[in-house]
């Protein structure tokens, strides 16, 4: 396969290795140019600091370690506002003023097309239409991002979810070591994410855990620190043989193609 370039397109930075580091890893591993674009800096992520400016550039580096440890070649950031920690958004007057979810669609979408067309894209990663666990940050990515690859004419559009079916096992299996807090609640993940029937790319990355790992340590901001519910903080407490177990499989939806399909690889061709 001749070398081609996969843009991952993320709300905040940390989102890269909860859902497609493996895959970018893999991609990078095999030769292929891997760009990585967040939307914003997730200066109101969960972290010991402050929400703010400086939070936003802890992590950023936190973004580019992470990168480098997937073997990206390229990072950007857009250079939107966090919308905020509250599973909707926060309220209008809590956002600041540039909040990726008050942006406006068409000039986003022409600022990461631009990206596109400049990297001559293949493919383009986002999120499902419910922005995975529906942070409106990630919905926004859905939308953005379909319309950048329309303007660019981007072939290949993959959206990374998580195949829901094994995610509650593990989390029900996690609760059985690891006590939730009382506002997390598992079933509200009944409806995130896709069902194993809509998934048309199951992607073996088992052999870049190691590297996915990395990636979530690297988000040192968040995976530490006070709050106990944050989600890195949960996957790296996974036991290692589990983790590879539970983390060795990224999960896509490619919407142009007709249900059934089936593909183990981001280029793969159907009817293959
Ligand atoms: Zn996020």
């Amino acid at each position: 396969m001749p070398p081609r370039t996969a843009v991952f397109f993320h709300a905040h930075p940390d989102d890269e290795a909860l859902l497609t580091a493996g895959t970018m890893a893999m991609l990078a591993a095999e030769g292929h140019r891997v760009v990585l674009v967040v939307a914003t800096a997730g200066e109101r992520g969960l972290a010991e600091m402050e929400p703010g400016e400086a939070l936003g550039e802890t992590r950023l580096k936190e973004l580019y370690k992470s990168a480098a440890l997937l073997g990206c070649a390229r990072v950007e950031c857009l250079g939107y506002g966090d919308s905020g920690l509250s599973p909707k958004g926060g309220s209008a007057e809590e956002r600041p003023d540039n909040a990726f979810i008050d942006a406006d669609t068409e000039a986003a979408a022409k600022a990461l097309a631009a990206i596109l067309q400049e990297e001559r894209a293949d493919l383009l990663a986002i999120y499902d239409p419910a922005g995975g666990y529906g942070h409106p940050d990630h919905v926004q990515v859905h939308r953005v991002g379909k319309r950048a690859a329309k303007i660019a004419g981007t072939e290949i559009v993959l959206e990374a979810t998580v195949n829901r079916d094994p995610l509650l096992w593990l989390l029900r299996v996690a609760g059985r070591f690891y006590k939730f807090p009382p506002e997390f609640d598992v079933r509200t993940f009944e409806s995130a994410y896709s069902p194993g029937e809509a998934i048309t790319h199951r992607v073996n990355v088992r052999r870049y855990t190691r590297q996915k790992r990395s990636s979530m340590a690297a988000h040192a901001s968040q995976a530490s620190g006070g709050d106990s519910d944050r989600t890195l903080a949960v996957m790296l407490k996974v036991p290692r043989p589990l983790y590879r177990f539970v983390f060795g499989t990224e999960w896509y939806v490619r919407r142009d193609l007709p249900p059934g399909a089936r593909l183990t690889h981001p280029f793969d061709r159907w009817p293959t």
